[in-house]
């Protein structure tokens, strides 16, 4: 299979990309990347350029670069890139917009002109939007109620991705899994940020009471249900991807502190951040009965191999811990 995977220098991009080259070594990966703040070739220092694999750094958002590239001929396209954090949506929705709704029509347009087979969207259970304490994991049919700039951008790519399977018949997946968390996660987001912060000693800010309830999926098993969608899919099906991990913000930081023998003391709790949504839960019948996805980490153990990765990778998150992001941290949190 010859594969276009747009995002790879990401977080869950680039775990793709080596799952890929792991599982499938006969495959041919071209990986496009526009290496934003949250792009980083060093995710991918492992895999070899070659005959299975070809970076290029494009933005989606550029037609002629991107029919270029398309036009190479691909079997599938999926489409990772996205600006992909809530709190900088907040700060900066345009960036959003552009990207994750009129990068995502680029490429589904691109992928018709040149009659590329299947279009795979990797969305977010965010678009569903909150859930009360005692309401029922999202299902594929749950209606799309996005709180966020962030969610409201994804949910207006998977419409648009829903239309060209209705409109044009193309073959298209969209799935939204919850939570992912793993090695080469940037950290601005929770788990990573925690760890990092914990390792130097730093407050931890959590938000508001920290009892937000996120369903945490392992990137490796995330990875695995997205190959099986790239294969097996029905055309125009969108699929839950969730592994059934609920826990609340506070408990997932102090599981880091107990681990890594720090005081719960370094917990700053920090004004809640508006339009938070209280809890996600998926309901991952779907693609577990359909295609045989299993998820294959329990919580506890993803956990503590993924707190050895960054005790193990200190230079590879002290060296994106720099610069930009100290401007942005300190915006959001205050100085420290
Ligand atoms: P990430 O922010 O780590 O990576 C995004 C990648 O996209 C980066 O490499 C960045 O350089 C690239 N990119 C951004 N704008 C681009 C553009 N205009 N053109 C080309 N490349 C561009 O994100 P992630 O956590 O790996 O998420 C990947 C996908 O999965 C996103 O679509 C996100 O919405 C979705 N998702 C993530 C999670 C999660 O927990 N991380 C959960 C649900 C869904």
């Amino acid at each position: 299979m010859k594969l276009l995977i747009t995002g790879g220098a990401g977080f869950i991009g680039s775990n793709f990309v080596r799952y890929i080259r792991q599982t499938h070594p006969e495959d041919v990966i071209v990986n496009v990347d526009a290496l934003t703040y949250a792009g980083n070739l060093s995710n991918l220092s492992d895999i070899d350029e070659g005959e299975h694999y070809t970076f290029f750094k494009a933005d989606i958002t550029d037609v002629a670069a991107i029919d270029d590239i398309v036009a190479d001929g691909f079997d599938v396209i999926v489409n990772f890139a996205a600006e992909s954090h809530v709190d900088r949506s907040i700060l900066e929705p345009g960036a959003f917009v552009r990207t994750n709704v009129m990068g995502t029509q680029v490429l589904l347009d691109a992928a018709r002109r040149h009659g590329v087979q299947r279009f795979v969207q990797i969305s977010t259970d965010e678009v569903y939007g909150t859930l009360g304490p005692d309401d029922v994991p999202f299902t594929e049919t749950t209606p799309l109620r996005p709180n966020s700039p962030y969610s409201a951008s994804k949910a207006g790519a998977d419409l648009l991705v829903r239309a060209y399977h209705e409109t044009y018949g193309m073959h298209v997946n969209i799935t939204r899994c919850s939570n992912n968390y793993g090695p080469y996660q940037f950290p601005e987001k929770l788990i990573p940020l925690m760890i990092t912060n914990a390792l130097e000693d730093k407050p931890l800010p959590v938000y508001g009471d920290g009892l937000q309830i996120r369903d945490w999926l392992h990137v490796w098993d995330h990875c695995a249900g997205i190959d099986l969608v790239i294969r097996h899919g029905r055309s125009g099906e969108v699929y839950n991807i969730g592994g059934s991990n609920e826990r609340t913000n506070l408990d997932v930081v102090r599981t880091i502190l107990r681990y890594l023998g720090k005081p719960e003391t370094l917990i700053r709790h920090v004004e809640d951040r508006p339009g938070h949504d209280r809890r996600y839960a998926i309901d991952a019948t779907k693609i577990r009965s359909e295609l045989g996805w299993q998820p294959k980490y329990a919580f506890e153990d993803g956990i503590r191999e993924t707190i050895e990765w960054y005790l193990t990778h200190r230079q590879w998150w002290e060296e994106v811990r720099t610069g930009a992001y100290r401007e942005y941290y300190t915006k959001l949190y205050g100085a420290r």
